[in-house]
């Protein structure tokens, strides 16, 4: 759920999620229905209201407009059950669209050439829900469904459906129906070229994301982050027990110069891989300097902090390097520091730099606690 500020749904009204429902999707399916029913309604209403047609032949249209919409309504409403897919049901509202513009050009009398504006609407409709070939083929049906409708009322009724009128009026249509299907075949291009522009963008950021949050050589939290991380559990914490160690390898040039940078490339990635493993969801661990690591144990006190540091000092030691070098293992030395009530991370920080530098005094491959 979209939890940002000014992004949230507001409720609906009791009437809407009624007609509409919740489901997002299923209100945008139901939303378009909406619009068309709204569309034919009013071809209907006009029909009736100018009389060119005869009341008989509007009745028998508006049952048939209406039956098909009440039965799409719930064809769509009854979707989630019956799992059709958004084209079928697309494509069977675009041949139901075709077929009610094919009987209003059938009573509409002298008013039929208007009722065409209609086929459009079918197709640029289907250009939501149909790939650009499915749309072409609608279009194809849509223009033989009115050539038979014209072709048959000019044979059987030339004076009333002159054959030159009905061929110019038919011409005309292909025309327009294949520019506006050239048109929203491009439009649905277009939009495709902006989904995967999006899709593109999304991976950018996701990795400059990663890229600000993480230290590439070893995957723990670089220093940015690490300070994003206590300055947020500052705020949402203030008083509550925590603990900060700086953990530094000890003689780690000696290791890049005897074994090379790449050896001490590796020694970096083993000594994060061993940390992380004896490390809990909520603690973080980050690559503070070179080869210097700071380590937030939230809720922990001082002495099971001395623990995990102990065992990770264990298993550090267990990371190989080249045996031509003498048998001296990895180690590192520490400073501990429990935080002081509210006191801010930077002064505790500082606190444990200064327990670092006793360890090292003291000989190294120890943690010493302030
Ligand atoms: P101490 O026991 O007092 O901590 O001695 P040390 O040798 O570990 O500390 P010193 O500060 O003298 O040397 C740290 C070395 O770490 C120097 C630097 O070249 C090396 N270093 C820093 N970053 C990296 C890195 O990303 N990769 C490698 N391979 N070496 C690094
Ligand atoms: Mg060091
Ligand atoms: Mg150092």
């Amino acid at each position: 759920m979209d939890t940002r500020p000014g992004q949230q749904s507001r409720p609906r009204p009791r009437a809407a999620r009624l007609l509409f429902g919740d489901d997002p999707k299923l209100h945008r399916m139901l939303q378009y229905w909406a619009a068309t029913a709204l569309l034919y309604l009013m071809f209907i209403a006009l029909f009736y209201g100018h009389g060119a047609a005869a009341r008989s032949e509007v009745d028998g249209l508006a049952l048939y407009t209406v039956g098909g919409l009440a039965a799409f309504y719930l064809l769509v409403r009854a979707n989630r059950r019956l799992g059709l897919a958004p084209t079928t049901l697309a494509v069977i509202q675009g041949v139901f669209g075709i077929t009610c513009n094919m009987w209003a050009y059938s009573i509409a009398g002298p008013l039929r050439g208007a009722t065409l504006m209609g086929l459009m609407v079918v197709v640029v409709f289907c250009t939501f829900a149909l790939r650009p070939r499915q749309t072409l083929l609608l279009a194809f049906f849509g223009l033989t469904g009115m050539g038979v409708t014209m072709w048959w009322h000019q044979a059987q009724d030339p004076l009333h459906y002159p054959p030159a009128v009905e061929s110019m009026t038919f011409l005309l249509t292909a025309a327009c129906s294949l520019s506006v299907t050239f048109l929203t075949g491009e439009m649905t291009k277009l939009r495709a070229r902006l989904k995967a522009q999006k899709q593109d963008l999304e991976t950018a950021l996701a990795t400059i994301r990663t890229l600000a949050t993480i230290d590439e050589l070893t995957g723990l939290a670089n220093r940015r982050h690490m300070n994003e991380v206590l300055l947020m559990e500052q705020r949402r914490r203030a008083a509550v027990p925590a603990c900060i160690a700086l953990l530094d390898i000890d003689f780690f040039k000696r290791i890049n110069d005897s074994h090379g940078h790449a050896c001490g490339d590796q020694v970096l990635r083993g000594f994060a891989d061993a940390a992380r493993a004896e490390l809990r969801a909520g603690d973080t661990l980050a690559r503070w300097g070179g080869e210097e690591f700071l380590l937030l144990l939230p809720d922990t006190r001082a002495a099971d902090a001395r623990a995990v540091l102990d065992r990770i000092r264990a298993r550090v030691a267990g990371i190989p390097l080249p045996v031509s070098e003498p048998a001296r293992p990895v180690s590192f030395s520490a400073g501990l520091c429990a935080r002081r009530g509210d006191e801010a991370f930077a002064d505790t920080i500082n606190r444990a730099d200064k327990a670092l530098y006793q360890a090292k005094a003291a000989g190294r491959d120890r943690v010493v606690e302030d």
